[in-house]
């Protein structure tokens, strides 16, 4: 199949795909997702991604129909499924389920969603662009849940000024972007917002800290401002899709570039973690 679409079971390709009118998804976004890529038919930190979908969905009270092993295996099935051995991105949702239009919680199952298609990963070779945007979403950004449109609102602003992200600010502190999170460098040291309400704990952003303590480079878990971020040594961000893309421009005013070397041995572990681990060869780089 050249691309893969699933619903509580049913498979097919996504453009011939339905869903029920009255699955929670379409009145009330009431569902959890999350999202990671896989090369050579193996998927790139599968557990850590199904074990932050199991904490939103009961963050949210929602009882995936499925456990995390039989998860993983349906994702496996769809992998299979797929013509293109090479980069595609495993996408996975749950809805609290399908009722007519109502508040409350419905009775029966939840439902399970899965998509599969080819999508590369971000290349890392040439930095991106980036603006500034006020968050103005509700305080349960650590939950990801598919209520995501002050983000989608976001990352159409940064298209329409010819950006790759919209970096969110609450006031002076910096959050994380409209679908990555953002980090610092200043001084050697990797810089991260902590993993509180304010922030979707990224799975990679994880990694990025796993491998900082790898490669020696001291690292601090604590918010930083605009201010700091436009005058860091380098800026970087970071989701499944871009193992740690820098930054060099952000609201027009140019940031970064005064690390190179540190942001490539971060972006070339990333890289090799992933290489690593599919036992594909990963072009981001060239
Ligand atoms: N923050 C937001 C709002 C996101 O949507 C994402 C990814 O979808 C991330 C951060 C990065 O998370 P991860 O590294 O797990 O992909």
């Amino acid at each position: 199949m050249k691309n893969v679409g699933y619903y509580n079971g049913v498979i097919g390709p996504i453009e011939q795909m339905t869903i029920p009118m009255d699955d929670r998804a379409v009145y009330f976004g009431d569902g959890v997702y999350d999202a990671t890529y896989a090369a050579n038919r193996i998927i790139f930190e599968a557990d850590a991604h199904i074990a932050r979908f199991f904490r939103s969905a009961q963050a949210l009270r929602i009882a995936p129909p499925v456990t995390p092993e039989a998860l993983k295996s349906e994702l496996q099935r769809c992998v299979e499924l797929i013509d293109s051995a090479g980069e595609v991105q495993v996408y996975f949702q749950c809805t609290r389920g399908t009722a007519l239009r109502s508040h409350p919680f419905p009775e029966g199952a939840a439902n399970l969603l899965i998509t599969v298609r080819e999508l590369p990963l971000t290349p890392l070779s040439q930095k991106g662009r980036a603006i500034l945007v006020e968050d103005t979403r509700y305080l349960h950004c650590n939950i990801k849940t598919i209520n995501l449109l002050p983000n989608v609102m976001a990352n159409q602003r940064a298209k329409e000024a010819g950006c790759c992200e919209a970096i969110l600010h609450r006031g002076e502190r910096v959050t994380e972007c409209s679908h990555s999170n953002v980090h610092i460098l200043k001084d050697g040291v990797f810089h991260t917002a902590p993993t509180d309400h304010l922030i979707l704990p990224g799975i990679t952003r994880a990694h990025l800290l796993r491998v900082c303590e790898r490669l020696g480079i001291p690292s601090v878990e604590a918010p930083f401002t605009v201010e700091e971020l436009l005058s860091a040594d380098e800026v970087l961000v970071s989701s499944a899709g871009m193992l740690g893309l820098g930054i060099c421009e952000v609201d027009g005013r140019s940031v970064g570039g005064r690390a190179p070397d540190l942001l490539a041995a971060l972006q070339r572990a990333m890289v090799d973690d992933f290489c690593r681990e599919t036992g594909y060869r990963l072009p981001v780089l060239d």
